[in-house]
């Protein structure tokens, strides 16, 4: 067995290969750039090297310096992790050349399955159906662009080497198709040092499903059922699960049986994972791509299995026999995983970078955290921006969702902005348990995700808000609580649950919000948008909110007629105002920066400026009767008025222009 493993990465699975070595009893060492001395992985491992500086090409992807530092540490096997190194033929030639074993494939599966183009020539000769396209050898443009018109528009181009969804364009207008191949060509040679492409028909519905395979060096090779990772952002990956759902079983059959075929071929070595694409709309499968590494996605199958795929893959470079037949290993439940990424899916899945203060792991029941980070973490804008994944199982596919979206609540991590909220939005919509395809984000957020965040923080303040005062005056009377409450106006339909409005200010904007319901559960309207959600105090000053079947602890605060909400990931508050209140200030802002308008219907009670006339910022210009209450409306600006609209003893309606002012330099 071997002694003495080196972890060619960092983040997550550095630690998560780590935790598996001391099950085993295997010695860890890891590697780490400048940017990651303090990293969690350096502190758990049993030893670790610096091997450069942060930019990964001359740390985490200098083959030459990860054999350096193996063999300075006397490692007699690298794990290369996913990403990185880990489908490098370089780094296998180096280790066989020093003699330390490569926890993987042997370099020759490596390179036949790390192109695209002969990855799909072998998958054809084994008789398994590739996704219709060119895969040929000449590169001439012009023979690129017929082969293109023939499979006929869309067609996607791919960088033969490409990975990681880098290196993919799609093309649906023959216009375009010429400046695209050769945009394509140029951005391969420059980040794979290879300019040859394929061309695919584009798949309009398709579904990413993928096979498990594992195999040791006696010749045996089994698969360990699917997954399905449809749920994707710019081609990545984002939500996995395991096994697939809506999947007929002799598809999958086939889909075994090629993956098996194909690792059996190469006489495969280690974990590796056959790709296929699925069109929804035909139900046809094609052979995508072969991943001759251990995937990001792996817990999910090991949560199903009850197999550690790292721990099998240390058996295997060590030379062992898979333990267990086919028909040993069998699907148990339902597993899905989230990858919590440092980034701001609202602005196009921006990574944020910055140091990790506040990080507290969830705890529940069949959920699982594999991490990269602790509290005081730095998350570098030199690597990949995920930071942990999050896997839940259950007996149901339901149940295993529902742990996820409790994990991904509970999971509290600040400062830094993380995917959290975005996740838990991909998970709780109906869609969701339907079949699955890669537009599943496009079209759950056609223009976009945006946060519920704020929407939703409104709204549960109002409840809370109410809440408290149902709770307070319930007490003292016994009408309804909303009569003694000044700034509420009741619309009571006959029949109907009273319906309130009511304004909040949040910063300088003011917010119409109508809020109908009680004892803890209401209905909030902000704007065009409603929530449902239920709330109850701990009386602690914590509240749990349930919105959406998604459960969150708040703490929420009171001063007055402001009403505080903090969560790990978000502080906001919000002060309650008066009707009067409320449009004297839109009415102070001017509504048009040199206008007063009359932001309520009322009389003029009198005019203090004529035109001509020079006026100070915030000198009282009109005063106005309204709802029983004399309002003087200012100037919004210095300068000249240059009109006066009214008179004195007009009645005028809301939002008239009454004065306006030519302001000064
Ligand atoms: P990479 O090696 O970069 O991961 P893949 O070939 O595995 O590239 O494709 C990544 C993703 O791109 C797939 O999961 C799928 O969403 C999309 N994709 C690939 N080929 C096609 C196709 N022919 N039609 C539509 N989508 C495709």
């Amino acid at each position: 067995m071997i002694k003495r493993v080196l972890i060619a990465n960092r983040g997550e699975i550095a630690c998560r290969v780590i935790a598996c070595c001391r099950q085993l009893g295997i010695e860890s060492v890891a590697v780490y750039s400048d940017a990651d001395r303090n990293a969690r992985h350096v502190r758990e491992a049993d030893l670790a090297c610096h091997i450069g500086p942060a930019p990964s090409r001359e740390s985490y992807l200098n083959a030459g310096a990860i054999i350096e530092a193996a063999l300075a540490v006397h490692a007699d096997a690298i794990h290369p992790g996913y990403g990185f190194l880990s489908e490098s033929t370089e780094l296998v030639g180096l280790c066989e050349q020093h003699g330390i074993a490569f926890v993987g494939p042997t370099q020759d599966s490596i390179a036949r399955m790390g192109s695209k183009i002969e990855s799909k020539f072998i998958a054809k000769e084994l008789g398994i159906p590739t996704v219709p396209g060119y895969a040929g050898a000449d590169q001439d443009p012009a023979r690129l662009e017929k082969e293109a018109i023939d499979i006929g528009l869309p067609v996607l181009i791919k960088a033969s080497a490409g990975g990681g969804g880098k290196g993919m364009r799609i093309v649906r207008d023959v216009a375009e198709l010429s400046a695209a191949l050769k945009q394509v060509k140029q951005e391969a040679l420059n980040a794979f040092g290879d300019d040859s492409v394929l061309l695919e028909r584009y798949i309009e519905r398709p579904r990413h499903i993928e096979v498990q395979v594992l195999a040791d060096s006696h010749g045996n090779a089994i698969h360990l059922y699917d997954r399905e990772c449809s749920i994707q952002r710019n081609y990545q990956k984002v939500i996995e699960e395991a096994p697939v759902s809506h999947l007929d079983q002799a598809i999958r059959e086939t889909l075994y049986r090629h993956a098996v075929g194909l690792a059996k071929h190469l006489a495969y070595r280690g974990a590796g994972t056959v790709e296929f694409i699925l069109d929804a709309d035909t139900s046809e499968a094609w052979f995508l791509e072969m991943n001759t590494r251990l995937q990001v996605e792996h817990p999910v199958t090991e949560m199903i299995t009850g197999l550690d795929l790292v721990e099998w893959q240390l058996r295997i470079a060590s030379g062992e026999k898979l333990a267990f037949s086919q028909d040993q290993i069998h699907c148990n439940g339902f597993a899905i995983e989230a990858r919590v990424n440092a980034e701001n899916p609202a602005e196009d899945y921006r990574p944020e970078i910055g140091q990790i203060q506040l990080y507290r792991e969830p705890q529940a029941q069949c959920l699982r955290i594999d991490s990269g980070v602790l509290a005081g973490s730095e998350i570098s804008p030199h690597y990949d921006s995920m930071i942990a994944k999050l896997i839940a199982h259950g007996s149901t596919r339901g149940q295993a969702t529902q742990r996820l979206l409790q994990g991904i609540n509970d999971f509290a991590i600040g400062p830094v902005q993380t995917n959290q909220d975005f996740l838990a939005s991909l998970l709780t919509r109906p869609a969701f348990h339907q079949v699955l395809t890669t537009n599943y984000i496009n079209e759950a957020f056609p223009s976009g995700w945006q946060p519920w965040g704020e929407l939703l923080h409104i709204a549960i303040a109002t409840s809370a808000w109410a809440c408290q005062r149902e709770t307070r005056h319930d007490s003292q009377m016994a009408e309804s609580p909303w009569q003694v409450m000044g700034n509420w106006r009741l619309t009571t339909a006959s029949g109907n649950p009273a319906t309130s409005k009511l304004w909040l200010k949040d910063g300088s904007l003011v917010r119409e919000v109508l809020l109908r319901g009680s004892c803890g559960r209401y209905e909030v309207q902000v704007d065009d948008d409603s929530v449902s959600l239920q709330l109850n105090t701990n009386g602690d000053g914590s509240w749990q909110v349930e919105y959406q079947g998604n459960r969150r602890r708040l703490d929420i605060h009171f001063d007055g007629d402001t009403v505080s909400l903090s969560s790990p990931r978000r502080n906001s508050s919000y002060r309650f105002v008066s009707l009067e209140e409320c449009h004297l200030g839109d009415a102070a802002a001017g509504a048009g920066g040199n206008t007063i308008r009359a932001a309520l219907p009322g009389l003029i009670t009198d005019l203090l400026v004529a035109e001509g006339d020079i006026v100070e910022e915030g000198q009282p210009v009109i005063t106005l009767e309204a709802m029983k209450m004399i309002h003087t409306l200012t100037a919004p600006c210095s300068g000249q008025v240059t009109a006066v609209l009214t008179h004195a003893g007009d009645n005028v309606a809301d939002g008239k222009v009454l004065v306006e002012i030519y302001p000064s330099e």
